[in-house]
C-alpha cells in the first residue's frame, strides 16, 4: 500500500458484512502465515511488514468509511467513476459490494449506459456478471429493462445467465418484453432463455404484451405456441390485462383470436373505456341482428364463390330478359343487339370461370429474403474465426434455439402453416445482427417492416390480409367473392373483370335510355327518369331492376377508375387506401419556407407509359 490516496473518501455504507469480510479474511491470513513463522527470522520480518500494511489498510478503510465530505456512491450516481475505480484498485471497497440503494457498482454502470465503465468493472476489476443486487436484480436484467443492445451483448459474451429470476420473479425475457425490446428478446431467444417464464403474480410474456398493448408481440406470441387465453395467479387473463390498461388494439386482437369464452373475472360495467367496453359488448352480449348479420357473414365466406356467381346468374338473367322485351329492334339497331348478346353471353361464361374455377387456397410465399442470410454464414464464421477481438472466444453462430420455437418443435407449439424448409425468421436475423455486433441496424428496425405471423421480412409490397396464412406480394386487395387475395398473378383477370362488367351495364343502361328517349317527343330523358318510366309503362320491378344496374355501374366505373389510376401509377389498391401503413410511400420534402415536411410520394411511379409497361411485364412473367 505505498500509494495512498491524496484525498479522503466516504463510502456511505450501512451494511455490515463488508467489514466483516475484510476481517475475517484478515485473520485467515494471520493463521496461515503463523504456521510458518517458526522457520526464519527474515520471514518474521515480512510478516510484522504485511500486518503493518493491513493495519495501515484498515485504518483507510475507516477513513473512506466516515469520511463526510467525499460520498463515493453519491460519486458513481452522477456518472463520475473515478473515486470509485480509485477505492477498488486500492482494495478501499470489496468488488461485491452492496450500497445503500441495494446495487452493485456494476449495476449501476449498466443502468447509466456506460460500455467502458463496464468493460473495466467486468474484464479488469473482475466483478461477478451474474452479481445480484438486495432484489436479486442481475446486470443483464437491468441492461434489458433499458434494452442497451451493446451492454446486454458484452454481458452475454461474459456468461451472464439467462434464465435468472429477482424477487418478483422477472427474468431477462421479461424486462425486454415489458418495455417492448423486440430485437433484446430475439438475441436472448437466441442465448436459449426460457420463453414460458412467468412473474411472481404468474403474468406470463402474453399478459405483458397484452398489458402493453403490444399486438406485434402478441401475435409473435401466438405464433410460437404460447397460450393468449391463460389464467395467471389472480385468474386474470391477457385479455383481463389488455382492458385493464385500455390498450385498444391489443383488445380487439384478443377478442378476435382468442377462445371466444368471457373471462371468468372480467365485470363488464366496470370497465371505463368506451371503445373497449362497445368490443367487449360485440362479442359476447351481441344483439340478435347482430348475431344474425354474424351467422350470415360465415355463411357467406362458407360459400362466396357459389353465392357471388348464383347472385351474377340473377341478374345477368334479369338484365338480359329486360333487354329483350324493353330495347330488342327498338334501340340502336340489330348490330348493337347482336354485339349486346354475345358480350352478355362470353360475360357469364368468364364469370363462371373467373369465380368457381379460381382456387381458393392462397399463394404461398418462399422466403426468399433470407437465402442472403443462409450464404453470408460462411462469411460470418470466417469473421468470427480470425476476428482480433480476444477478451472471450465468440460464441459460433448456433439457432438451435431459435430454429426449435420457429419450427414449433417445442411440444406445445402450433404446426408451422406457412411453407418453410429452411427459412430463418427475422428473430433469426435480428440475433445475427446481435452476433456481428451491427448495432447501426437496430436503429432501423420497425416492426412494420415485420410480418409476425410469417416471422419474416414482409416482401415487397406484401400484406398479410386475416382471411390469409402467407403475406401475399404486391397485394391488391382481398376479395371476399373470390376467397383469396387478388395480387400480381390475378391482378389482370379482375381488372378483364372490371372492364367486361363496364361495358356491359354500360351498354345496358345507355340503350334502354336511348329507347325511352325515343318515345317522348321532346327527347330530353335523365337516366334517372328512365327507371321511372320503366316502372310506369312496363312493370314496377322493370323500374326496380334499372335503378340497380345504375348502381352497381356507378360502384363498378368507381373501382375500375381506382384500378387505371394504379396501373398508371404504379400504386395498388392496398397501398391507395392504405397509404399511411407504407413508410416508403412517404419522403421528406423541402418545402418553400425551408421546412422539411414528410410528404406523400410514390418511389415506384416512373410516369404513365413506363408503369404500363412494367404492368405489362408483371402479367407475363
Ligand atoms: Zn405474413
Amino acid at each position: 500500500m505505498s500509494s495512498q490516496p491524496t484525498h479522503t473518501i466516504y463510502v456511505n455504507s450501512n451494511k455490515s458484512g463488508n467489514t466483516q469480510q475484510t476481517v475475517s479474511s484478515d485473520s485467515t491470513n494471520n493463521a496461515s502465515e503463523g504456521s510458518s513463522t517458526a522457520s526464519n527470522a527474515s520471514s518474521l520480518i515480512q510478516q510484522a511488514q504485511q500486518f503493518q500494511q493491513l493495519q495501515q489498510l484498515q485504518q483507510l478503510q475507516q477513513t473512506v468509511i466516515r469520511h463526510p465530505i467525499l460520498d463515493v456512491t453519491y460519486e458513481y450516481q452522477k456518472q463520475n467513476y473515478l473515486p470509485v475505480l480509485h477505492c477498488l484498485r486500492h482494495n478501499l471497497i470489496p468488488k461485491d459490494f452492496i450500497d445503500y440503494g441495494g446495487y452493485n457498482i456494476l449495476h449501476h454502470a449498466v443502468s447509466q449506459g456506460s460500455i467502458p465503465f463496464t468493460l473495466v468493472l467486468l474484464d479488469h476489476f473482475k466483478i461477478d456478471v451474474n452479481i445480484r443486487s438486495r432484489i436479486n436484480q442481475t446486470p443483464l436484467m437491468i441492461a434489458c429493462n433499458y434494452g442497451f443492445i451493446e451492454i446486454i451483448k458484452i454481458l452475454c459474451e461474459r456468461g451472464a445467465s439467462v434464465n435468472v429470476q429477482d424477487v418478483n420473479k422477472f427474468s431477462p425475457l421479461l424486462y425486454s418484453i415489458q418495455h417492448g425490446h423486440i430485437p433484446q428478446l430475439a438475441y436472448l431467444l437466441h442465448q436459449k432463455a426460457d420463453l414460458r417464464t412467468s412473474d411472481v403474480n404468474g403474468c406470463t410474456p402474453a399478459h405483458w404484451a397484452a398489458y402493453k398493448n403490444n399486438v406485434f408481440l402478441l401475435k409473435v406470441l401466438a405464433r410460437f405456441g404460447l397460450d393468449i387465453n391463460g389464467t395467471d395467479l389472480t385468474g386474470m387473463t391477457p385479455l383481463d390485462r389488455a382492458i385493464q390498461s385500455d390498450s385498444c388494439e391489443a383488445t380487439a386482437y384478443l377478442l378476435a383470436n382468442g377462445n371466444g369464452k368471457l373471462p371468468p373475472n372480467l365485470k363488464f360495467d366496470s370497465i371505463s373505456n368506451v371503445d373497449i367496453k362497445e368490443m367487449v359488448r360485440r362479442k359476447f352480449f351481441p344483439t340478435s341482428w347482430e348475431k344474425f348479420k354474424g351467422k350470415a357473414k360465415k355463411l357467406f365466406f362458407r360459400h362466396s364463390q357459389i353465392i357471388t356467381f348464383a347472385t351474377y346468374g340473377l341478374l345477368w338473367i334479369s338484365m338480359m330478359a329486360m333487354y329483350l322485351h324493353v330495347v330488342m329492334y327498338k334501340g340502336f339497331g340489330y348490330t348493337f343487339d347482336l354485339l349486346f348478346l354475345l358480350l352478355g353471353l362470353y360475360f357469364i361464361v368468364y364469370a363462371f370461370w373467373y369465380y368457381m374455377k379460381s382456387d381458393k387456397h392462397s399463394n404461398k410465399v418462399k422466403a426468399s429474403s433470407y437465402q442472403r442470410l443462409n450464404k453470408s454464414s460462411e462469411m460470418l464464421e470466417e469473421t468470427l474465426n480470425t476476428s482480433t477481438d480476444k477478451i472471450q472466444p465468440r460464441q459460433k453462430l448456433n439457432y438451435e434455439a431459435l430454429d426449435k420455437l420457429v419450427r414449433g418443435e417445442d411440444k406445445e407449439s402450433i404446426i408451422c402453416e406457412v411453407e418453410s424448409a429452411d427459412f430463418p425468421s427475422f428473430l433469426h436475423e435480428l440475433a445475427w445482427n446481435f452476433e456481428m455486433k451491427n448495432y447501426k441496424e437496430f436503429g432501423r428496425f420497425d416492426t412494420k417492416d415485420y410480418c409476425p405471423t410469417c416471422l419474416t421480412r414482409r416482401p415487397e409490397r406484401s400484406a398479410h390480409p386475416e382471411s390469409s396464412k402467407t403475406c401475399i406480394p404486391h397485394f391488391h386487395h382481398y376479395s371476399y367473392c373470390l376467397g383469396k387475395s387478388v395480387d400480381k398473378t390475378n391482378h389482370f383477370l379482375y381488372f378483364i373483370m372490371l372492364v367486361k362488367q363496364m361495358a356491359l351495364l354500360g351498354m345496358f343502361i345507355v340503350s334502354v335510355w336511348a329507347t325511352q328517349m325515343d318515345t317522348i317527343e321532346n327527347g330530353k330523358v335523365w337516366f334517372l327518369e328512365t327507371g321511372y318510366r320503366l316502372a310506369v309503362d312496363y312493370s314496377f320491378s322493370y323500374g326496380g331492376i334499372y335503378a340497380v344496374f345504375l348502381i352497381l355501374a356507378g360502384y363498378n366505373l368507381f373501382f375500375l377508375w381506382v384500378e387505371v389510376y394504379g396501373i398508371l401509377r404504379n400504386v395498388t389498391y392496398y397501398e391507395i387506401f392504405n397509404r399511411n401503413s407504407f413508410k416508403r410511400l412517404y419522403q421528406m420534402k423541402l418545402e418553400k419556407n425551408g421546412a422539411y415536411v414528410n410528404r406523400h410520394s410514390n418511389p415506384y411511379d416512373a410516369g404513365a407509359w413506363e408503369n404500363v409497361k412494367q404492368y405489362v411485364r408483371r402479367i407475363l412473367y
